[in-house]
């Protein structure tokens, strides 16, 4: 038994069974015991691998594009560049080294990291050694200014509950204790609101799922970019109106269940883009169409940029590294369909880059 599951059967016992969302909150952010903040390897040779990790191309299209949208807005001096989650800070410093070649950029836009985990900060400052970058604990506290913002594979660990649908109403599934160790039950099932619009795309016995952080995070980043500009341009797996069980756990690239060692896998839960654009243009910014990560980074040019590199690879085996990369982050049968790209932006505005039919 891992020190965090000793934690949560204890807490379980004093207060009754947790929401899985209450669940996934300790076991990826528990100060000592959580997923990022605890010993864990993270990365390359960790539980799992992101775009950023696999190819220098995918920050340096992003940051092109957040840099493309920053021109088409009249390129506003004392605007932001935020991420959130940056995991190793791979995105970020590949971000800026391909915006530092845009001429009046660097200056104009500071670059801000959002990232809850103390020592995933410290691997993100080393990979930005030397470039002035402010970390905040929250979207909340982003300055009130122009905002150019990314997220990849943030939203995924945000916390979720977990519903299921019986007749007009839903039960939810909590974590309790179960013998020595913890099980997952479902609550007699209530009406809720906040999932009236699920009963129109569900059947009885289907599983939704619902993130409680998502309308705060939406609205401060819709809010900031419609009242002052910018664009947010957010990469996750998912779909349009998610649905059925998405939970899941991952260890040494391996899904693994997610109550037998809490603490030590990565959790995640797919993507609702719908929720993301319903909030979005309720905070009164334009939303895109949500497109598959494969098709936007093409749109941005990634078999351009592929073979300019291809020409500078040291050797056959990084060649063949190279040409690996770009299949993996744009093949249908790989990132390039499961993962999904939307945006939203200031009415009024030109749309950002990559979306075009
Ligand atoms: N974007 C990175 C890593 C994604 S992993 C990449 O593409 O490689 C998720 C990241 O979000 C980690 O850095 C984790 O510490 C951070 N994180 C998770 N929950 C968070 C929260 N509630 N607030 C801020 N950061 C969070």
């Amino acid at each position: 038994m891992t020190p965090l599951a000793r934690i949560l059967l204890a807490r379980i016992d004093a207060t009754g069974p947790i929401t899985l969302a209450e669940f996934m909150a300790e076991c990826l952010l528990h100060p000592e015991h959580g997923y990022y903040t605890g010993e864990t390897v993270f990365g390359r040779q960790g539980d799992f691998t992101t775009a950023p990790e696999i190819s220098q191309m995918f920050g340096e299209l992003l940051g092109l594009a957040l840099a493309q949208c920053w021109l088409d807005q009249g390129a506003p001096q004392g605007a932001t560049l935020a991420e959130a989650g940056p995991g190793r800070g791979t995105l970020m410093a590949d971000m800026l080294r391909a915006q530092g070649k845009v001429p009046g950029l660097p200056g104009a836009l500071s670059p801000h990291l959002i990232e809850a985990s103390p020592r995933l900060r410290e691997v993100q400052r080393a990979a930005l050694a030397g470039q002035p970058s402010r970390w905040l604990e929250r979207v909340d506290d982003l300055p009130e200014a122009p905002l150019f913002f990314v997220a990849n594979e943030f939203i995924d660990a945000l916390p979720i509950r977990q519903f299921r649908r019986e007749g007009a109403g839903w039960s939810e599934c909590m974590v309790r204790r179960a013998g020595e160790g913890l099980g997952l039950a479902f609550t007699p099932p209530e009406p809720r609101p906040e999932l009236a619009h699920r009963l129109a795309d569900t059947a009885p016995g289907s599983i939704v799922e619902f993130r409680p952080a998502l309308p705060a995070l939406i609205a401060a980043l819709a809010g900031r970019v419609s009242r002052h500009g910018g664009v947010a341009l957010l990469i996750d797996y998912g779909d349009w109106r998610s649905r059925g069980d998405t939970f899941q756990a991952l260890r040494d690239h391996t899904p693994c269940d997610p109550l037998a060692t809490p603490g030590t896998a990565d959790l995640t839960a797919h993507v609702d883009f719908e929720a993301i654009a319903r909030l979005a243009t309720r905070a009164g910014a334009v939303v895109t169409a949500m497109v598959p990560q494969g098709t936007f980074l093409e749109h941005l040019g990634i078999t351009q940029r592929a073979q300019s590199l291809a020409r500078v690879m040291p050797d056959n085996a990084a060649l063949e590294n190279h040409i690996a990369a770009h299949r993996r982050l744009t093949h249908p049968q790989e990132m390039g369909s499961l993962f999904k790209v939307i945006a939203f932006h200031p009415r009024g505005s030109t749309p950002p880059p990559g979306f075009e039919p």
